[in-house]
């Protein structure tokens, strides 16, 4: 039995190591690029690249349409890094119905998926209602810089961003702000500790205060996402066992609602700190990337929720807690779903995988949608 397009296609992307180069051994996605390109170039289609650093491109795919509206069809070629993988990261292997590999689920399965639909519908001389803009983008892993080049000056009516939903048709996700806090106090022998001030202690103390605090953030709730969290994955303070610490850091990560502005979000946590007098502060945001909540009257989200209908899968709306390139794209004005094959558990685990018939559901999904939908 013949492999269905749509998986070969995947396992020629995941044997291309993508890996972010913010990342150990990471490389520009020019590999993914020529591989999307050589995969097109037979159809004939009107493909542009966009550079967003040297070496490092996104490209777009052209599908002509019956009109001028425009659909984006987005999904990023970068993977995260494979440290700490138990399987072998670029030699793609399907068992039991899941394709192993970094990337497999995250999210060269949906952009398989969505280059397979795009195809389909070219090979098939079918001329969609929307034009279809494919984008292969860079950078999603660790700064976002792919999508941000693409929406400059982009007109697009809608846009459906690949990312691992397990099918569901996304309209919400949280968005994040990342930073650091800081105590110091005064260095004193340790066997002295009442001469010196111990910021490590005073650190525990504002950390203690701010689980408190998150037991008020998980009174409310988004329909779709629930409550905004905090979580402090970083502390390092004090030099050695016998020196009482004079400094301490943490870094936080805050999980935003839709409505929580990032920048008044922070300057909350600041005059929090402050009032806790243990002599904290914190410095600017590492990273502030608000939520997505796409209206579910929107003609997109009504459409999408057809076609899966029409395939008889779940068309209700869902939420999801992490982040995407849909956010940056509705922050312009273009209404964005996000869906994709494979669940977000596998997605940068030891072992990542996909499974394949939700792969070919995707594909499905997407010439479903391409054909019907009209922005
Ligand atoms: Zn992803």
């Amino acid at each position: 039995m013949s492999q269905p397009r749509v998986l070969s296609l995947l396992a020629d992307l995941v044997r291309i190591n993508s890996i972010n180069p913010a990342y150990d051994n990471g490389v520009p996605e020019a590999g993914v690029v020529s591989c999307v390109r050589d995969f097109f170039t037979p159809l004939g289609l009107d493909m542009v690249e966009q550079e967003v650093w040297p070496g490092r491109n996104n490209l777009i795919v052209k599908l002509p349409g019956q009109s001028s509206r425009r659909l984006l069809l987005e999904a990023h070629m970068d993977t995260a890094s494979i440290n700490g993988m138990t399987i072998p990261p670029f030699e793609p292997e399907i068992r039991d119905g899941l394709m192993y590999g970094r990337g497999s689920c995250d999210t060269k399965a949906g952009l398989a998926a969505m280059m397979d639909a795009v195809a389909s519908l070219a090979e098939q001389g079918i001329r969609p209602p929307c034009e279809v803009w494919l984008c292969a983008a860079v950078d999603e892993e660790f700064s976002f810089r792919g999508v941000l080049k693409l929406r400059e000056n982009l007109e697009a009516d809608a846009a459906i961003v690949a990312e691992p939903t397990e099918l569901r048709l996304v309209v919400a996700s949280k968005g994040v702000l990342r930073w650091r806090v800081h105590t110091r106090g005064r260095a004193a022998h340790s066997s002295k500790p009442h001469l010196g001030i111990n910021a490590i202690e005073n650190m525990s103390r504002l950390i203690l205060a701010l689980a408190e605090e998150n037991q008020r953030l998980a009174e409310r709730k988004h329909p779709l996402l629930g409550p905004g969290t905090t979580n402090v994955g970083v502390i390092n303070g004090g030099v050695q066992v016998n020196f009482v610490p004079d400094s301490c850091t943490i870094e936080i990560d805050r999980r935003l609602l839709p409505g929580e502005d990032a920048a008044a979000v922070h300057a909350a946590y600041g005059r929090f700190f402050e009032s806790l007098n243990l002599g904290a502060w914190q410095d600017a945001p590492m990273l502030a990337d608000e939520a997505l909540d796409t209206a579910t009257t929107e003609p997109l989200v009504a459409a999408a929720s057809r076609s899966l209908q029409a395939l008889g899968l779940n068309g209700e709306p869902a939420g999801v807690p992490y982040g995407s390139d849909a956010s940056k794209l509705a922050r312009v004005g273009i209404p964005s779903i996000i869906f994709g094959p494979g669940s977000i558990d596998q997605a940068h685990a030891a072992v990542e995988w996909v499974d394949c018939a939700q792969v070919e559901q995707a594909a499905e999904f997407y010439k479903h949608f391409l054909v019907n939908f009209h922005a």
